[in-house]
C-alpha cells in the first residue's frame, strides 16, 4: 500500500482524496528534521507546505521516498536538487494562490491610497485624523504590473475591470495576444513603467536578475503620487532604498507583504513610517486557495502513483 506522509495542515478534502484513492495517510503536523527522518523512512510520498524543512538528510533517510508534494508554490523548504539527483518527482501548486494574491495586491492598494490602515491605527487611540487622510482614487489611473504571469494578469483583470485603471506592463517573455488585446494592456520596456505609472505592481520572481529591480534609480523615476505595491518577493526590493524614497516622498506610499528579512524584526524601520501598509506575508493565505493547493497535489499525487503501479 503507498504510504503518503502529510507533515503540514492540508485541506480535509485533499486527506479525503488521498484516502478514497487507496493510500494509507499517516498524519503528523510539522515535524521536526530529527522526526521527519524517523516518519519518512518507510514513506513513499511527502506532502509539506511552506514548513516543514525537508534537507538533504531526510531525503536520504526517505529510502522509498518516490515523490515530494509542496501544497502551494515556493519549493525554497525543500532540497529540491538533492531530491532530482534520487529521482524523487516533485510536486507542487503554481496557480492555487493567484486570485487570492491578486485580491491583496487591492486590499494593500486601496489601504495605501486611502490610508485606511493610518486612519484605523489613529481612530482606535482617540484620534480623529480626518484632514490627514486626503486620498487618491483610482478609476482612470494606470496601474504597471512587472511580471505580466499568473498573478500579475489577475491583478490586471480587476483592476481594469473592476476598478476602472488603465494597464501597463512588462515581462521578458511576449504574454498571448489574446489576454493583452483583452485588457487594452500595452507592453512596456521596465523604466517606462516605472516612469507612466501610478500604480506600480511587482510580481515577478526572484532571480538574479529581478535581485533589487527596484532600487534607488527607479524609485526615482516613479511618481511623486505613485505607489508601489510588493507581493512578490522581498529580494525584488531594495529595501533601503524604498525607505529613502517613502521618507523624503520620492513616492506616495507603498503596500508591502514580503520582506527581505522574515519575519520582518520587531522595531524594523518600515514599521515606523506612516505611508506603508505591511502583512506579514499573507499572500496566499486564504481557505480557498489552500484548498485548492491541497486538492491538486493529492490530484497530482494519485495521478503519479496510478502510473507508477500500472
Ligand atoms: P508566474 O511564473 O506565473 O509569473 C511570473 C512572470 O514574471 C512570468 O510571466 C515571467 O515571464 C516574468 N519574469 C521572469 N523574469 C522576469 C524579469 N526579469 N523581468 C520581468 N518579468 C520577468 O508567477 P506567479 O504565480 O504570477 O508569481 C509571481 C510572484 O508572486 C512570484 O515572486 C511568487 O514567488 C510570488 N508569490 C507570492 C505569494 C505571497 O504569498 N505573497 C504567493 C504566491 C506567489
Amino acid at each position: 500500500m503507498v504510504k503518503i506522509l502529510v507533515a503540514a495542515p492540508i485541506h480535509p478534502d485533499a486527506i479525503k482524496m488521498l484516502e478514497e484513492a487507496g493510500f494509507d495517510v499517516v498524519y503528523r503536523e510539522y515535524p521536526s528534521v530529527e522526526e521527519l527522518k524517523d516518519l519518512v523512512k518507510d514513506a513513499d510520498a511527502l506532502v509539506v507546505r511552506s514548513k516543514p524543512k525537508v534537507p538533504k538528510e531526510v531525503i536520504a533517510a526517505g529510502k522509498g521516498l518516490k515523490a515530494i508534494a509542496r501544497a502551494g508554490v515556493g519549493l525554497d523548504n525543500i532540497d529540491v536538487s538533492e531530491a532530482k539527483k534520487r529521482g524523487i518527482a516533485i510536486f507542487n501548486a503554481p496557480a492555487a494562490p493567484s486570485r487570492s494574491v491578486a485580491e491583496l495586491v487591492i486590499g494593500l492598494l486601496l489601504a495605501v491610497a486611502r490610508k485606511i490602515a493610518y486612519a484605523d491605527r489613529n481612530l482606535r487611540e482617540g484620534k480623529w485624523v480626518k484632514k490627514e487622510c486626503l486620498g487618491y482614487e483610482l478609476y482612470g489611473k494606470t496601474i504597471g504590473i512587472v511580471g505580466f504571469g499568473r498573478i500579475g494578469r489577475e491583478v490586471a483583470r480587476i483592476a481594469k475591470f473592476g476598478l476602472g485603471m488603465k494597464v501597463i506592463f512588462y515581462d521578458v517573455v511576449e504574454p498571448p495576444q489574446d489576454i493583452v488585446k483583452a485588457l487594452e494592456a500595452l507592453r512596456l520596456e521596465l523604466d517606462e513603467v516605472f516612469r507612466r505609472a501610478d500604480v506600480v505592481s511587482l510580481h515577478v520572481p526572484l532571480l538574479d536578475s529581478t535581485y533589487h529591480l527596484v532600487n534607488e534609480r527607479r524609485l526615482k523615476l516613479m511618481k511623486k503620487t505613485a505607489i508601489l505595491i510588493n507581493t512578490s518577493r522581498g529580494g525584488i526590493v531594495d529595501t533601503n532604498a524604498l525607505i529613502k524614497a517613502l521618507k523624503e516622498g520620492w513616492i506616495a506610499g507603498a503596500g508591502l507583504d514580503v520582506y527581505e528579512e522574515e519575519p520582518l524584526p520587531e522595531g524594523h524601520p518600515l514599521t515606523k513610517l506612516n505611508n506603508v501598509v505591511l502583512t506579514p506575508h499573507i499572500g496566499a493565505s486564504t481557505i480557498e486557495a489552500q484548498a485548492r493547493a491541497g486538492i491538486e497535489v493529492a490530484s497530482k499525487l494519485i495521478e503519479f502513483f496510478q502510473k507508477e503501479t500500472r
